[in-house]
């Protein structure tokens, strides 16, 4: 089990966590409001109330001794960045941070953040994403121009093999996985047949990606 650290527990530091707390990882919670600790104070290893730009006080807590930090303060942006740096200084390896937009997130990266992650602007893509097309279930962004995608098998698909469907040259598109029911197909192979109302993960480009979709 590793050992993590979140800093600022607004809505997406609590949901960080409270996942990490649930997958039975050692979690040291940290907000510099005393409300905010003492609400996640039962669902985690351990909840302090700190202001987390201060280097002394991180030190006394012993944050050198863990993995992974994550840096959830949002609107105090000058707080965000020196606890930033600070976790850094302290020898934490891994540290990933919330940034409010691009330029923030060019700076956190410069004062040292090994991850910077924009969760409601990617959450909205994913929403929209989502909304766009009927047959799509699910989606994320791997890079930019690049995705996963989650989408029911439209007739085209089904009664065929992979090989036979050859989506990889056709729209340079990978099947990840094939949903039937309650069954998962994980890494199928060549000869795997679709059937009707699958479900198909796939990874590629935009473009491929949406050529299969209209498919
Ligand atoms: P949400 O995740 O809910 O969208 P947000 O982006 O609106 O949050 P804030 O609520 O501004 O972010 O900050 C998240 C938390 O970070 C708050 O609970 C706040 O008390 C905490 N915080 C702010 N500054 C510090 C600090 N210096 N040290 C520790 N915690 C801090
Ligand atoms: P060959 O006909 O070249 O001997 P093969 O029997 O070695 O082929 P593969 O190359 O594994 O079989 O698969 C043939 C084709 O099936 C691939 O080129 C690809 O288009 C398609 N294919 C197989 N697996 C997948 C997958 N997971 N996702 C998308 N397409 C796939
Ligand atoms: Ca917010």
């Amino acid at each position: 089990m590793r050992q993590f650290i979140v800093v600022g527990l607004g809505r997406f530091g609590t949901s960080v966590a409270t996942t990490l707390a649930n997958k039975e990882h050692d979690v040291l919670a940290i907000d510099i409001d005393e409300e905010k600790v003492q609400e996640i104070s039962n669902q985690v290893t351990h909840a302090v109330q700190a202001d987390a730009t201060s280097e002394e006080t991180l030190q006394k807590l012993g944050v050198d001794e863990f993995d992974i930090a994550i840096v959830a303060i949002g609107s105090n942006i000058h707080g965000n960045i020196l606890a930033t740096l600070v976790l850094k200084e302290l020898g934490v390896s891994h540290v990933v941070v919330k940034a409010q937009d691009n330029l923030h997130g060019k700076l956190l990266s410069k004062v040292g953040a090994d991850k910077v992650v924009y969760p409601e602007r990617d959450m909205g893509a994913r929403v929209a994403n989502n909304l766009v097309s009927a047959n799509v279930l699910d989606y994320i962004e791997l890079a930019p121009n690049y995705s996963i995608a989650e989408l029911i098998a439209s007739d085209k698909l089904t009664g065929k093999s992979l090989k036979e469907l050859d989506l990889r040259s056709k729209f340079g598109v990978n099947v990840l996985a094939i949903k039937s029911n309650d069954d998962v197909n994980v890494s199928p192979e060549a000869e795997a047949v679709i059937n009707a109302n699958d479900v198909l993960v796939v990874m590629g480009q935009e473009k491929g990606l949406s050529q299969l979709k209209h498919y």
